[in-house]
């Protein structure tokens, strides 16, 4: 086979005789030539100078991006694969408003997914021909949190924001141990529950009590949200929620804001939640001058709330909006287009559509085999050294894209160690700094120092007992009578059962126990032994995404260990790795500048990178193991049950993966370690498919094995809900939404009679009862009236 670039090569594994996929080069030669066009007839001038204006300055849009851009009235929705110039025709028209149409810069409000996004197109503006800076800098082009705040602010809110996740969390514990229930709930858990019912406009009020579990959560919650009541704090949810309220208990602002806002543009709009969306409906009404860019193939945060169907049913609420459909990928070359398409065709769900591309271009996708996560980040690192001493690239040209945050330990730990300048658009905490992990490693510190204070307080909860009573007792009474292991102190902590002094010297021993052994037999120990268990409790032995997350995050730690043979080595580099990534993370500045960029591919959306490496391309990281469980997790999220759960998790996993494909311009590198946290895994059925190769066979082998792992409830208990998430990093899904999995309602619905199709519409209106037929948004095929279960 021939080799790209050492390692690389220019299939995937295992596909010998496939062709490479490459989409056709798009003929754009029907665009007007404005620069060259007589100055009369059906536009007026000034439209026509417009559009000569932005040719000279190097932007030729096509014919269809020029349509979109002229309709300036009424509601418009774009629709377009990724790369198609979305966003580049959302600021074109933005410049035509000005320009052309000469409305006030004040009267245009954009809004986008994430202040970057935000920020990129605000800087895009500003560099069209002919926009004053000073004009620019009026419109409002923020995100939809930005500009809630914006809005309150401008009420004269004085709350202070609580957006610090980690305060939040210990916020959250704080509250839990006032209630006695030290560590009972994963913060991150909480917080996704009472979001997920944010964005969905309900209130902690109406969190469910049907289990112990349900009403210690909403116990916690309520107590949460008095909390930041009595303090004058509020969340990013709140921010919207107050915003939204807001507009509701006040005409008079919500009139002076339609008069204000001719016109509103949404980027990324399948990315919205119902929230953001009725916010969004209510300023635009009644003129409803409303454009809104999406991609149905690129929703990635269902999780979040995101509901991808506001694209298809926006045509139902706007009866007279225009659909305009993008479908030349300006971005990358045809090789890569070829491959976004050839991956994202296998989702039903979805409105089919294929991209062609409108450069040429030579290069192909490469693809990798890597032993293990480290051989990967070691051939990556290497590979970008090369290619950047040879100066054919520099640094910031490449992105490193991986499907959940811990996926990028092995790589981070490389950049770090060779002093390669680089930016994790993470949390910026390495591994060992997670809540989860760091128990772990003060376990293995107290292994090896037994006098350790400084890792006595992360064990503590682990043992049930609350971090500063335990450590006050152990303190004072180490004083009198100093002992070489002082937990044993905590024998003597008045008030313990007998069994919890069973397990203080159950843990004693396995401490000591512990010295001898190599670092990974030590994780394995301290989990097997009692640390999955106490995770699992904390969780009240519901499966949950979020759990499958923290059991990675585990299997990371033990493939890290794995390559030290003494706990002391372990903790030695794991100290360095803190120290040197403590003084990377002191510059603070969020421009990529000349640095490699590492970031989920959640974090991805909407930008695109010279080069870009996708690692982790394996099953059971992409597909992430908790899409391939879905049916038998407790937090189904996508608000369905068994089958279609599964179905539409993996949907959702081949949209990450298209999105990651569909960043890259020149230069694509695709990785499938062949050992993921120390297990075998087959590459990606995305890569495979996309080669045409059948995945149907090992699909149900790998399913039924993940699946099979679990011992968790009734599947069908926890089906039927939409949201949850873990925090606000873009991160992979968590659990959250799971107990309000009972409060569903049917409602009619039109539904595909085509058996393969799975699309489906809520019937909103009387009129839409009525009517006797109805085609399929997705397939064309007549639809059927019928009902389903949807979250209340
Ligand atoms: P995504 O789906 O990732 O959000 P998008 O549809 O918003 O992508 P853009 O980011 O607007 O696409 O455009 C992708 C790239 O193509 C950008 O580099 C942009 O400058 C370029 N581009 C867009 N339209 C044109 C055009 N008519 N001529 C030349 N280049 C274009
Ligand atoms: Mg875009």
């Amino acid at each position: 086979m021939e080799k790209s670039t050492s390692g690389f090569e220019h299939k995937p594994f295992g596909i010998s005789s496939a062709r490479v996929p490459r989409a056709e080069i798009a003929k754009i030669g029907n665009a007007e030539k404005f620069t060259t066009k007589r100055l009369s007839g059906q536009f007026q001038e000034w439209d026509t100078a417009y559009f000569g204006r932005l040719e000279q300055s190097g932007i030729s849009l096509n014919a269809a991006q020029i349509a979109a851009v002229r309709c300036t009235e009424g509601p418009l929705l774009t629709l377009a694969g990724a790369g198609s110039g979305k966003t580049s025709t959302l600021v074109c028209r933005t410049g035509y408003l000005l320009d052309v149409k000469q409305i006030d810069p004040s009267g245009i409000l954009l809004l986008t997914f994430s202040s970057k996004a935000a920020a990129e197109m605000r800087e895009r503006i500003a560099a069209l021909p002919g926009i004053s800076s000073h004009d620019a800098a009026r419109i409002q082009a923020r995100t939809f949190h930005s500009f809630c705040l914006w809005l309150l602010f401008s009420q004269g809110m004085q709350k202070e924001i609580f957006g610090d996740t980690r305060r939040q969390h210990i916020q959250l514990q704080q509250i839990m141990r006032e209630l006695s229930l030290s560590d009972a709930y994963p913060p991150e858990n909480l917080l996704a529950l009472l979001s997920s019912y944010k964005v969905n406009l309900m209130k902690a009020e109406q969190l469910p009590e049907s289990s112990e579990a349900d009403r210690q959560m909403k116990r916690i919650l309520l107590r949460y949200e008095a909390w930041k009541i009595e303090h004058d704090r509020i969340d990013f949810d709140d921010v919207l929620t107050l915003a939204y309220e807001m507009l509701q208990e006040r005409p008079e602002l919500l009139e002076r804001l339609r008069r204000r806002f001719s016109h509103l543009m949404i980027d990324e709009f399948q990315d919205t939640n119902l929230l953001q969306y009725e916010i969004v409906k209510m300023i635009a009404a009644p003129r409803n001058n409303l454009m809104v860019v999406g991609d149905d193939d690129q929703t990635i945060y269902s999780f979040n709330g995101a509901r991808s169907e506001f694209i298809l049913e926006f045509e139902k609420l706007y009866p007279k909006a225009r659909v305009i459909t993008l479908d030349i990928n300006y971005r990358s070359v045809p090789s890569i287009v070829g491959l976004g398409n050839e991956v994202i065709k296998h989702n039903k769900m979805r409105r089919n559509k294929t991209l062609r591309a409108a450069h040429n271009g030579a290069l192909l996708p490469a693809y990798m085999r890597p032993e293990s996560a480290d051989d990967e980040a070691n051939q990556i690192i290497a590979h970008i050294n090369r290619e950047v001493s040879a100066g054919r690239r520099e640094y910031g040209d490449f992105a490193i894209l991986y499907r959940s945050s811990s996926a990028n330990r092995a790589v981070l730990e490389q950049l770090v160690i060779r002093d390669i300048p680089h930016i994790d658009y993470g949390d910026g905490r390495l591994l060992y700094e997670h809540w989860l992990v760091k128990p772990v490693i003060d376990y293995l510190r107290l292994s090896i120092n037994r006098r350790d204070f400084d890792a006595m307080p992360g064990i503590l909860p682990t043992l049930y007992i609350p971090r500063d009573k335990g450590m006050a007792h152990i303190q004072a009474t180490d004083e009198a009578r100093p002992k070489k292991g002082p937990l044993v102190h905590l024998l003597t902590l008045p008030g313990l059962k007998d069994f919890q002094l069973d397990k203080i010297r159950q843990r004693l021993e396995m401490i000591r126990s512990l010295k001898g052994l190599v670092p990974t037999a030590a994780i394995t120990q301290i989990r097997k032994s009692f640390y999955d268990t106490y995770i699992q409790a904390g969780e009240h032995s519901e499966q949950t995404s979020h759990r499958e997350m923290l059991k990675e995050m585990l299997d990371e730690l033990e493939t890290s260990a794995g390559r030290f043979d003494s706990i002391v080595s372990f903790l030695a580099f794991v100290d360095d790795m803190l120290l040197r990534n403590q003084q990377t993370a002191a510059v603070k500045s969020q421009a990529q500048g000349n640095r490699v960029a590492l970031m989920t591919i959640h974090k991805s959306k909407g930008l695109e990178f010279p080069a870009v490496f996708l690692i982790g391309a394996s099953e059971g990281t992409l597909p992430h193991s908790s899409a391939l469980g879905a049916d038998s997790l407790r937090d189904t999220r996508i608000g369905s049950e068994g089958e279609a759960s599964y179905t539409e998790a993996l949907e959702e996993e081949r949209r990450l993966a298209y999105v990651a494909v569909t960043r890259a311009k020149e230069q694509l590198f695709v990785s499938s370690p062949a050992l993921q946290r120390g297990k075998k895994a087959a590459v990606s059925r995305f890569l495979l498919s996309a080669f045409g190769q059948d995945t149907a066979a090992s699909d149900a082998a790998i399913r039924s094995e993940y699946s099979g792992r679990r011992s968790g409830p009734d599947p069908t208990r926890f089906g039927k809900v939409r949201t949850g998430r873990m925090g606000r990093s873009g991160d992979a899904p968590s659990s959250g939404g799971n107990t309000a999995a009972q409060r569903t309602q049917s409602v009619p619905v039109w539904m595909c009679t085509t058996g393969s199709c799975v699309a489906w519409t809520r019937i909103m209106h009387s009129k839409d009862m009525a009517s006797a037929h109805k085609p399929c948004p997705l397939c064309g095929s007549p639809m059927k009236k019928g009902r389903k279960d949807v979250p209340v």
